[in-house]
């Protein structure tokens, strides 16, 4: 990766949508021509919510992923099984063999995210071992993931080393040697970009924007700031967490984790 690479990310900052939308396109395209077998990733989330709606004008029957954490808001996975149903989806819900209590018992909280960090634990067990796993079982060799370059210093990086679309190794199953076709459509789009492209589409919103930016876990511990917004939204849970890493319940919070 090199000083270049960043630089011409950051270029496309500011580039109109339409630019974007085109190149978008052109990734779908080359994506589909160099694969056999594809899959979109969809979480419920504003990017791959965008995403979808992208790749459904290319391929209507195409396999939709989600994979049901198990600690997911209500909110989303009712979206999520909304859109799978009215937009007549190729549709998998995938679950995982742990539960999340399981894995932090054994491995700990995640950590907030830092760009030098692992993956922590639960994303594998949870999210990353369910699809690979499908992926490999149902001979599935590109898949689409809704990630940007602009939502963290991880992903810029991740981007600026490997680019909107390449062949990456599989993880997990070492006997499994067939890589696998990573396609990023919106790896340069900002959110001003996706939330205008869900306003142009008059795309369905995702009422877990209503109280929360994202709509990741809702007990995940892996971001800055997550005590604030789970004390907020859910005092039980907050304090339970609390209590399971030995921690007292922060005194700045205290008056969300009444309830
Ligand atoms: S989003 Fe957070 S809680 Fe969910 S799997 Fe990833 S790190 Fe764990």
């Amino acid at each position: 990766m090199s000083y270049a690479k960043l630089k011409e990310i950051e270029d496309w900052y500011n580039k109109p949508l339409d630019d974007k939308i085109i190149v978008a396109k052109q990734i779908i395209q080359d994506a589909l021509n160099q694969s056999t077998k594809q899959a979109v990733a969809f979480s419920g989330g504003k990017n791959s919510l965008v995403l979808l709606h992208l790749v459904l004008q290319f391929k209507p029957d195409i396999i939709v992923v989600f994979c049901n954490t198990g600690v997911e808001y209500p909110q989303n996975l009712k979206f999520v099984r909304k859109i799978a149903k009215e937009w007549n989806l190729n549709f998998y819900e995938l679950k995982p063999e742990k539960n999340f209590w399981q894995i932090v018992k054994k491995y700990g909280f995640p950590d907030p995210r830092r760009w030098y960090k692992k993956e922590p634990k639960c994303c594998w067990y949870l999210k990353n071992k369910p699809a690979n796993d499908f992926y490999k079982a149902n001979n599935i060799d590109c898949v689409f993931v809704g990630i940007s370059a602009f939502e963290s210093r991880t992903r810029k990086l991740h981007i600026a080393k490997k680019g909107p679309l390449f062949w990456a190794k599989r993880v997990g199953d070492t006997r499994f040697k067939k890589p696998i076709l990573r396609a990023y459509p919106l790896a340069y789009w900002t959110d001003r970009d996706i939330w205008q492209y869900i306003e142009l589409n008059d795309l369905p919103s995702n009422p877990v924007y209503n109280f929360v930016e994202r709509t990741g876990c809702m007990v995940c511990t892996g971001f800055i700031g997550w005590e604030k917004q789970l004390s907020a939204i859910n005092p039980a849970l907050y304090r339970k967490i609390m209590h399971m890493m030995g921690k007292t319940v922060l005194a700045d919070f205290s008056s969300h984790a009444q309830g």
